[in-house]
């Protein structure tokens, strides 16, 4: 299995972000490792031993250097943290000191992903983000020279204010720091952001759909010309850098994710627990599993559909025989998906591989109507 802890604590809101995360003084953040543990025993009596770790948020580098070791001193009696298959930290260029770099790569992080965003200062500023893009520059050379060899890149394409000048000028610095890994997302606008209030009162336009394809169109031209490939929609990596911790939950394996807002799927269970810190300090204090926003036990069908759908996300595509035979439960499923995959590749949408299909570029771009035809 694979684990995830979310770290829910942020100095300030972007403005376009709709992830759970708090102000928290510094004790609050001091204190949180110890409840993500004592999560983590509650939920794993068995002693399941994860292959990956991944400390997402809301934003992990606000533990710090001490924060930090305390998390790997607190699970290092449950697993070995060092030597982990991988282990990844997500940095806010803002919070990531050389103090930080030096204690994750001390305790055994071997995987460092950077909340970029853009290369545009205008642009950094009006997301709300507390870095500038040469504060993202710094970081990623004092990475390179503490020796880490694995770290990639956060960007996104879609903001308000965004120029193709601007985008090109962002891949192209983001090339030039050499990371192993870059994801480029498309902005969503969530609701009760800054953003939705902005777009609400007319003061911004929404993104325009058409430019937004386009910025991604250029991204896989100019990160596929530079030996990056695009292992998943919004993922792209040098041969042999692609996160093993996403990885492994796009291809349907278990995961347990700790802390507020979390989501999980285990067995034949799936629920996220509720975005409430309170909630899940006060719950762990008295020895009880935090409460859940969602529960849900998952007929045998509907968990092997889940664990199987996630693969046309990815540029490897679906093997429909290894699917079978992992999931006898899909059998006329796949016959019938077959047939539809087979259909859209007459659009242009998916191409066949050895014993199944996967999405092309064009079927990348329409990839949510596919999977709503298919489930
Ligand atoms: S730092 Fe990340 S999690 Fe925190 S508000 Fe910004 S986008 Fe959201």
């Amino acid at each position: 299995m694979h684990l995830y802890c979310h770290i829910p604590f942020c100095v300030r809101k972007c403005a376009y972000c709709g992830f759970y995360s708090v102000y928290a003084p510094a004790a609050t953040v001091a204190g949180f490792p110890e409840l993500l543990c004592r999560e983590f025993s509650l939920r794993n009596p068995d002693g399941e031993v994860p292959r990956t770790w991944y400390l997402g948020g809301g934003t992990p580098t606000l533990l710090g250097a001490e924060g930090l070791t305390r998390m790997a001193e607190l699970f290092a009696p449950f697993f070995p943290v060092v030597g982990l298959e991988e282990w990844t930290i997500e940095a806010n260029p803002a919070d990531c000191s050389s103090a930080v770099i030096d204690a994750a790569l001390k305790v055994g992080v071997n995987r460092i992903s950077v909340g970029v965003q853009s290369f545009d200062d205008r642009l950094l500023a009006d997301m709300g983000r507390r870095h500038t893009a040469s504060v993202s520059r710094d970081l990623l050379r004092r990475l390179q020279s503490a020796g880490l060899d694995n770290f990639g890149i956060d960007l996104i394409t879609g903001f308000p204010g965004e120029t193709d000048e601007s985008w090109l000028y962002t891949l192209e610095q983001a090339l030039e720091c050499a990371p192993k890994h870059i994801s480029v997302y498309a902005l969503s606008v969530e609701p009760h952001t800054v953003l939705s209030y902005r777009i609400g009162k007319g003061l911004v336009a929404t993104p325009d759909d058409d430019q937004v394809m386009n910025r991604l169109k250029i991204a896989t031209i100019m990160l596929n010309e530079a030996g990056y490939r695009r292992y998943e929609i919004s993922n792209y990596a040098l041969p042999g850098y692609e996160c093993r911790h996403n990885l492994a939950v796009w291809h349907g394996e278990d995961y347990l994710g700790l802390g507020p807002a979390a989501a999980s799927r285990f067995g034949d269970r799936r629920w996220t627990n509720a975005p409430d810190l309170k909630k899940y300090g006060g719950a762990l204090a008295s020895g009880e599993i935090p409460p859940a926003q969602s529960d849900i036990r998952l007929t045998p069908e509907e968990d092997a559909v889940e664990r199987t759908l996630f693969r046309f996300r990815l540029g490897e595509g679906l093997d429909l025989t290894a699917a079978a035979a992992a999931f006898p439960v899909l059998a006329d499923r796949l016959r019938a998906w077959d047939k539809v995959l087979r259909k859209l590749s007459a659009h242009g949408i998916t191409e066949p591989i050895p014993n199944g299909w996967r999405l092309t570029p064009r079927g990348f771009e329409v990839c949510d109507a596919v999977l709503a035809e298919l489930s």
